[in-house]
């Protein structure tokens, strides 16, 4: 739908959801048939990691399997600061959440006896994820879930407009402050509202090498952490270890079961060095392959993924989607090493959340991968993240339904916004090789310091309103990791290579603390700097 044919004049909402992800069109969903007004940066179906998700969702369905062992499963990847009740009230509402999704039209793939299909993935006990035809999981959820809110009649939906500001008054949420996602020069709109819901997904496109679309730029994040929303576990990023690059922004992935059939890692020199990292070489755990792959590559010596011996002619037949990623790049798998590198893949912090959604603002809900539920702890699980969107949007909905919500007498007064313009392509290309090389796989106090001041300084000059949004998560996730003197789940640290006993728990954290960090870091000597968790 062009833009201009909104009807932007209804401003004054009951309840609007920033998001068109599986956890924002999930909460509209449930919502209905109350009113509720649905914002999207891009078209529904578009710019959202949920439509690329290829494995499925985690859920204790199948006969023999708990919702406790599932639970067990998350805690023991999760670093040892999982909530371990909200893993588990995660695994108990899988079922009731699948059922759901069924009835709004997911086909998920069944077996002979029409039950649900579950396959197995890393680190799961038991098989429990349900699919959709293999791996089109995310664009059949996406597919079904887009038709059902298109057909809901309570649901409006604002397609192609970017959410740059959470308007609040004494702590509580009054409105947002929209703009044309075309046209970052365009009048802001003001839309008033008592009950907003962040579901703008994750982080990965502020790093150079990422799996995830341009849109997971973390704004989501940064205007509520503008607004003095409290921060939780910033600093844990998960990253892919082998996505192909073949100068594509946003990379493919290289799936990890290619490795699972015998492709092994090499450098420049045709070595394994995999081997020399772990036991299980290419086959360790996601986070220590990542570390060696970008190893390699930072001193120098590149890495490939080598499938010639192990698939060879097979290549094309096995994997179709990653032979064609590498064929449009004139590069054949079957013949040729694939170059990779470790790619920004899921947030695991995000806006602090209890129980039922709820941040810290009042009138403002977060769910899906923005929100920070302490499920992940300092690691995801793999495919408990669809299932968290899931989980947390039917909790949200929930929770406002039981609320009385007071419509606003009047529009909010605009956030002042100096000058804006469009984001200059050179200032995005810093910020984000600088997120990759200094807060990406490996970190260390020198690199991680030298970042927090140039986020500090970017987020103070920022000639934009995005750039700012931008400047604002990155510098948050390189306080908290500068802070996080250890290395846990997937937040290593170089020069602090142990888990330290003392710091298992998770960071609480605000804008305010990170820029009292920040402002000591660019004017003490860096010694003389403390952490904001001991
Ligand atoms: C390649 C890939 C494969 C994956 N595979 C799996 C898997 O198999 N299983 C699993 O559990 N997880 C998987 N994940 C992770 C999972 O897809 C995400 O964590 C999850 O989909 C997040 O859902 P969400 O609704 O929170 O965010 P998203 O689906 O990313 O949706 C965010 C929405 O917010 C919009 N938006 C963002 N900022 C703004 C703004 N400022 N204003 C307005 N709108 C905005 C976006 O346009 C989008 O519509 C995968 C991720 C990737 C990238």
């Amino acid at each position: 739908m062009p833009n201009n044919v909104y009807d932007l004049t209804r401003k004054t909402d009951d309840v609007v959801i920033v998001g068109g992800g599986l956890a924002g069109l999930f909460c509209a969903l449930k919502l209905a048939p109350r009113p509720v007004t649905l914002i999207s940066a891009a078209p529904l179906g578009e710019g959202a990691s949920s439509a690329w998700a290829q494995g499925g969702i985690a859920a204790a369905v199948a006969e023999g399997d708990s919702a406790e062992a599932h639970a067990a499963d998350t805690i023991a990847v999760g670093g040892g600061i999982v909530d371990e009740e909200i893993a588990l009230g995660l695994a108990r509402e899988a079922g009731a959440r699948i059922d759901d999704l069924l009835r709004y039209g997911v086909p998920f793939d069944r077996d002979l006896e029409g039950k649900l299909a579950v396959g197995r993935e890393a680190a799961h006990s038991a098989r429990r994820i349900v699919h959709v035809r293999g791996d089109m999981a995310g664009k059949a959820i996406i597919a079904a879930l887009t038709e059902a809110v298109r057909k809901t009649p309570s649901i409006r939906v604002i397609e192609a407009f970017v959410a740059e500001a959470l308007l609040t008054e004494d702590g509580a949420v009054t409105g947002l402050q929209l703009r044309n996602a075309k046209d970052a020069t365009a009048r802001p709109v003001i839309i008033a509202s008592r009950a907003v819901v962040l579901a703008t997904g994750g982080i990965g496109h502020l790093y150079a090498v990422t799996t995830n679309p341009q849109e997971a730029s973390g704004l989501g994040l940064a205007i509520a952490a503008r607004a003095g929303a409290m921060i939780a576990d910033p600093e844990f990023v998960q990253f892919h270890p082998t996505a192909i690059m073949v100068g594509r922004d946003p990379a493919p992935l290289a799936t990890e079961a290619l490795r699972g059939e015998g492709a092994t890692l090499i450098n420049n020199f045709g070595e394994r060095f995999m081997q020399k990292a772990h036991p299980l070489a290419e086959l360790a755990p996601r986070d220590i392959v990542a570390r060696g792959v970008f190893a390699e590559i930072a001193a120098g010596r590149g890495a490939f993924l080598d499938a010639r011996e192990a698939l060879g002619a097979r290549f094309a037949e096995k994997f179709p989607t990653v032979y064609a990623s590498c064929l449009a790049a004139g590069l054949d798998p079957a013949r040729q090493p694939i170059p990779v590198a470790p790619a920004a893949h899921y947030h695991m912090g995000g806006i602090a959340v209890d129980a039922r959604g709820r941040t810290s603002l009042q009138g403002l809900w977060a769910g899906g991968e923005v929100s920070s539920t302490g499920a992940h702890g300092a690691n995801r699980l793999a495919s408990n993240s669809l299932l968290e969107a899931v989980v947390f949007a039917a909790r949200i909905a929930e929770d406002i339904a039981g609320h009385e919500i007071e419509a606003p007498a009047s529009l909010p007064p605009m956030l002042v916004v100096p000058r804006n313009g469009p984001i200059s392509p050179l200032a995005e290309k810093n910020l984000r090789a600088l997120m990759s090389s200094h807060v990406g796989v490996i970190r260390d106090g020198d690199r991680l310091e030298e970042a927090v001041r140039s986020f500090a300084e970017i987020e103070r000059d920022a000639g934009g309103i995005a750039l700012r949004n931008m400047a604002t998560t990155a510098l948050l996730v390189a306080v908290s990791a500068w802070s996080r003197r250890e290395s846990r789940g997937a937040h290593y640290r170089s020069d602090y290579p142990a888990e330290k006993p003392l710091l298992a728990h998770r960071t609480m954290t605000s804008l305010a603390a990170a820029h009292e960090i920040a402002e000591t870091l660019e004017i003490r000597e860096p010694q003389n700097a403390q952490p904001m968790i001991a």
